[in-house]
């Protein structure tokens, strides 16, 4: 089945405003004339991304992401962002989940499932992030991990919410760490994760979810890890940072398809 691959880059905490801009003006001179394959997302901080609509101005074929969203609708919780503030914001895309959110700020599948279904209640498009500690590999937990980040997180998730959510599988010992999970590391496990889709909403519906690969992808690893079957895309920390590097990782992972 063809799946439209997906390069989403993930900033991080890095990049305000002028620099957001810089990088885009950047990017799209270095792309120019040469379309992209693949659906491409930037997601910056939060208080970059007017900037970053402001400078796409929707004509590029770049889709803005925030890298986090409130589980609650308004109130009193201080230094959070709501979905409704997104969407005025032009974005369309929202990560959720990711390792450091779930380490360093106590995010349980309970919330992730919270926010998950409060993103689709405005229609942004999750990028739903799962993926184990070397320690739980190691220990044989590797498939119970991930098949209770994806069943717990998707609980009361419709077919339609499924097809509008794109899933990343980040093994957390490959973030940020140069470590890339081998290609065929990573095609079980993607096989494995649409398995475990397929078992909740039946074959047809998994096999159109585009599962990405993140975790120390790089223009050099990228054509190797996108041939392969159950890998549609990849998101990308810190080698997303740089124009030329992000395009590059599109431009090498997108011919590999
Ligand atoms: C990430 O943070 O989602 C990620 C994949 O980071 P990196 O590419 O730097 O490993």
């Amino acid at each position: 089945m063809f799946r439209k691959p997906i390069f989403a880059a993930n900033w991080k905490m890095n990049k305000g405003p002028s620099e957001t801009e810089d990088f885009v003006k950047s990017f799209l001179s270095k792309a120019q004339n040469q379309s992209l394959a693949s659906d491409v997302v930037i997601a910056p901080p939060f208080i970059s991304l007017p900037k970053l609509s402001e400078v796409l101005n929707g004509n590029h074929g770049i889709e803005v992401a925030a890298q986090n969203c409130s589980q609650f609708d308004s109130g009193a919780y201080t230094g959070e962002i709501s979905v409704m503030m997104l969407r005025e914001l032009h974005v369309h895309y929202v990560i959720i989940g990711h390792s450091e959110r779930r380490s360093l700020y106590g995010e349980t599948d309970a919330i992730i499932n919270a926010k998950l279904k409060k993103a689709r209640e405005t229609n942004l498009r999750p990028i739903f992030c799962i993926g184990e500690t070397l320690e739980e590999r190691e220990s044989g937990r590797l498939e119970s991990v991930l098949r209770t980040q994806i069943t717990e997180g998707l609980k009361d998730l419709t077919e339609k919410d499924l097809a509008e959510t794109v899933v990343a599988y980040e093994p957390v010992w490959a973030i940020g760490t140069g470590v890339t999970a081998t290609s065929e590391q990573a095609q079980e496990a993607h096989a494995f994760v649409r398995s475990v889709i397929a078992e909740l909403y039946g074959a047809e519906p998994a096999g159109k979810v585009r599962i990405q690969y993140g975790g120390s992808v790089k223009p050099g690893n990228a054509a190797e890890l996108m041939a392969c079957p159950d890998i549609d895309g990849a998101l990308i920390g810190g080698a997303s940072l740089d124009p030329q590097s992000f395009l590059d990782i599109i431009r090498n992972g997108s011919s590999a398809e």
